[in-house]
C-alpha cells in the first residue's frame, strides 16, 4: 500500500475531515489496498448506523423536457435528436401506485426543468401521494426553483430534495454548463433546501470533463461542510448527442473509493449506488455497496418512456434496475451482505 495513506485514513475516521491537500494525496495515492481498507472501515460504519439495510427508492421520470443546456446531459435543451415525453398527473400517480405494491416507501419524482410542472401542479401532486400513501415519503429531483417554489412544495408534503451540486469549483461548474447557468444559483438552492427543513442531497459525477484531483478534494471540503442527509455519486458517462460526447466515461473504482470516503466524512449519508454505477459495469451497484452505499433507485418510470429519459448512453433499465424486479435486486444486495427492506429509509441523525 502507499505509504502515506495509512495515516490519512486514521485521521479521517477519527476527525471526519481532512484539509484539502490530504484529500488531494489519498485521491492521487489512490491504490487497491487504501481502497480496500477505505471500504472495510465504511462499510463498519454503515453497519453501526444503519445495519445491513439497504433502502430502495421508487425512481419516476416525470418528464424529460428540460430549458437547461447542461453540456454533458442528454437530456438537454439542444439535443434536438431527444425525443420528448411527459407523463400525466394521472401516470405517475399509477407508478406511485404499482411501487406501493412492491414495497416502495419512498417515491422519487426526477425530471428535467420543465415549465409545465408548475407550483399548483406540482403541490396539487404531491397533497395526493401523501393522502394516499401517508406512510411514504416524496422526494423531488426537479432542478432548480425559487425559494417561494420550493417553500410551497415543502408545505404540500415534499420531505427530501436531491439536488446534485455538480461540482464544488466555480470554475469546474462553468465548463460543464452554458453560460447562462450558475454556480452561485445552485448553492443558492442547496441552502434554501436545507433552511425550509427538507432532507437534501447533493452530488456530483466521478470522472466529468475536466476534473481534477483538487476539484474532487473542492467536492469533499464542501460535503463536510454542508453535511447533506443524501449524497449522489456516480460516474460521467458520455452521450452520443452532447459536445462531451467522446470524453472518457468514469471509472467503477474511483466512485468506489469517493463513496468510502464519503461514508467516512458524514457517517450517517444516505448513499445510493447509482443506475450510472450499474450501467458503467454489471456488478456496479454491488461494488458500491460493498464500498459503503446504502440506497438503490430502481426504475419506476412506464417502460415506454424508459428508453427516452436517456441522460447518458446504454443506461440500464430494464434488468434488475427496474422496481418490478425487486427479487433480482435483492439477491444481489444479499450477495453484497445486505439486505432490501420496506421503509421510508429516513436519515438517521447520529
Ligand atoms: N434536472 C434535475 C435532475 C435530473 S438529472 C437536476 O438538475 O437536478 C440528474 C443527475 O444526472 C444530474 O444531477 C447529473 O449529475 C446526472 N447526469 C446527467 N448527465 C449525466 C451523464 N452524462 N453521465 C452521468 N450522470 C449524468
Amino acid at each position: 500500500m502507499n505509504e502515506g495513506n495509512l495515516p490519512l485514513i486514521r485521521r479521517l475516521e477519527e476527525e471526519h475531515s481532512l484539509p484539502s491537500e490530504d484529500y488531494e494525496r489519498l485521491l492521487a495515492g489512490r491504490d487497491e489496498e487504501t481502497a480496500r481498507l477505505l471500504a472495510e472501515q465504511a462499510v463498519r460504519l454503515r453497519q453501526e448506523i444503519y445495519g445491513n439495510s439497504v433502502y430502495i427508492r421508487g425512481l419516476i421520470e416525470i418528464s424529460n423536457i428540460c430549458r437547461n443546456d447542461c453540456l454533458y446531459c442528454g437530456i438537454r435543451r439542444s439535443n434536438t435528436r431527444c425525443r420528448r415525453y411527459r407523463l400525466t398527473p394521472s401516470q405517475i400517480l399509477a407508478c406511485a401506485e404499482e411501487g406501493y405494491g412492491l414495497g416502495f416507501r419512498t417515491f422519487v419524482l426526477q425530471g428535467g426543468e420543465d415549465a409545465w410542472f408548475t407550483d399548483t401542479r406540482l403541490c396539487s401532486l404531491i397533497r395526493e401521494i401523501k393522502a394516499r400513501w401517508p406512510d411514504c415519503a416524496v422526494t423531488l429531483s426537479l432542478g432548480e426553483r425559487s425559494f417561494e417554489s420550493f417553500r410551497r412544495l415543502k408545505e404540500a408534503g415534499a420531505d427530501r430534495y436531491l439536488l446534485r451540486h455538480e461540482t464544488a469549483s466555480p470554475e469546474h461548474y462553468a465548463r460543464l454548463h452554458p453560460p447562462e447557468m450558475s454556480f452561485e444559483n445552485r448553492m443558492r438552492c442547496l441552502e434554501d433546501l436545507r433552511e425550509l427543513g427538507y432532507q437534501v442531497g447533493c452530488g456530483f459525477m466521478t470522472g466529468s470533463p475536466f476534473q481534477t484531483v483538487a476539484n474532487l478534494a473542492e467536492d469533499l471540503k464542501f460535503i463536510e461542510r454542508f453535511r447533506p442527509d443524501m449524497c449522489g455519486i456516480g460516474p460521467f458517462i458520455p452521450h452520443r448527442d452532447t459536445p462531451f460526447r467522446n470524453e472518457p466515461a468514469g471509472t467503477v473504482d474511483l466512485t468506489c473509493y469517493l463513496l468510502s470516503i464519503i461514508r467516512l466524512i458524514v457517517p450517517p449519508v444516505l448513499l445510493p449506488a447509482t443506475t450510472a454505477l450499474g450501467t458503467i459495469h454489471p456488478l456496479g451497484r454491488e461494488r458500491g455497496i460493498q464500498a459503503g452505499a446504502n440506497v438503490v433507485m430502481p426504475n419506476l418510470s412506464p417502460v415506454s418512456v424508459r428508453k427516452k429519459y436517456e441522460l447518458y448512453d446504454n443506461k440500464i433499465c430494464t434488468g434488475a434496475e427496474s422496481a418490478q424486479n425487486v427479487s433480482d435486486l435483492n439477491r444481489r444486495m444479499r450477495s453484497a451482505g445486505c439486505e432490501i427492506v420496506t421503509d421510508r429509509g429516513d436519515v438517521k441523525m447520529v
